[in-house]
């Protein structure tokens, strides 16, 4: 039987968090996640979906990618693009039908939800991406196994905070998985959340494993405030952006502090950006 995935949109965009952040990316996310994290800003991939098959997701994303062929022809050299000759979706090939910056063929895939792992298929379609010669980006949450994910993707793993209320569900078993391609983060909310983290880059040495991301909660607008939603823990002291990033300056944390470039640009609640 082919392999199926539970889909709740696939589109292009630019990369929003990450050390990617900025590049156009591809986003393919994912319908369900087991947690209910208290910021959580993309509630309706919990259950809206649309079962599609591996080669129904990787002919979206050719056809999403096809654009970058033209850029790519026509402003990359001639030898990095010597043998490029596009193929049908589901055909395994190197780089071509893209445009390379760096080491890096544009557009980017994003898998991301939801959370991705929850889903056996996510598994094959990485590896079918990957060997399509796209850069593939996984989005997950920390509370799943990352082991099984194929090396050549890079893993942004979050470790939550307090202030989610799912900072029972990191799975810590994951950390030893993590390599220097990989990237962790925090997203803060609150100085409960921002002391944690803190505390958890030292007694864990996280800034030698791979680059650390810390994002501030961005307030969710009233549509996206779903009911199933955790609180934020009683107690808890709300931190503004400018003073999560004077913090992380006075403390000269290691780590690359960031916006939600998608909500800067386009209004926050608006999806498919
Ligand atoms: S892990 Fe991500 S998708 Fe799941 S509830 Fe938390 S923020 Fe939302």
């Amino acid at each position: 039987m082919a392999e199926t995935l539970l889909v709740n949109e696939i589109y292009l965009s630019l990369q929003g968090e990450s050390t990617f952040a900025g590049l156009p990316c591809i986003f393919i996310r994912l319908t369900a996640c087991n947690l209910r994290c208290s910021y959580c800003d993309t509630a309706y991939a919990f259950t809206e979906g649309e079962k599609k098959s591996v080669a129904e997701v990787r002919a979206e994303v050719y056809r999403l990618a096809k654009r970058f062929s033209h850029a790519a022809r026509a402003g990359a050299s001639a030898t990095s693009l010597a043998s490029n000759s596009p193929r049908a979706a589901g055909t395994s090939r190197s780089n071509n039908d893209s445009l390379d910056i760096g080491r890096h063929r544009l557009p980017l895939v994003e898998l991301t939800g939801g959370e991705p792992l929850l889903q056996k298929s996510s598994l094959p379609l990485m590896k079918a991406l990957c060997d399509d010669g796209f850069t593939v980006l996984l989005e997950t949450s920390g509370a799943l196994d990352i082991a099984p994910v194929d090396a050549r993707v890079r893993r942004i793993m979050d470790l939550k905070c307090p202030s989610s209320g799912e900072s029972a569900r990191n799975r810590w078993e994951n950390l030893p998985h993590l390599k220097c391609i990989d990237e962790i983060k925090f997203v803060i909310g609150t100085r409960e959340d921002y002391d944690w983290a803190k505390q958890m880059i030292t007694a864990h040495s996280l800034a030698a494993i791979c680059p650390l991301l810390v994002s501030w909660v961005h307030p969710l607008a009233p549509e996206q405030q779903d009911s199933s939603l955790k609180k934020v823990p009683a107690g808890q002291t709300a931190i503004s952006r400018q003073e999560l990033a004077e913090q992380i300056i006075a403390d000269a944390l290691p780590v690359r502090f960031q916006v939600q470039l998608h909500k800067v640009i386009w209004a926050p609640e608006q999806r498919g950006v």
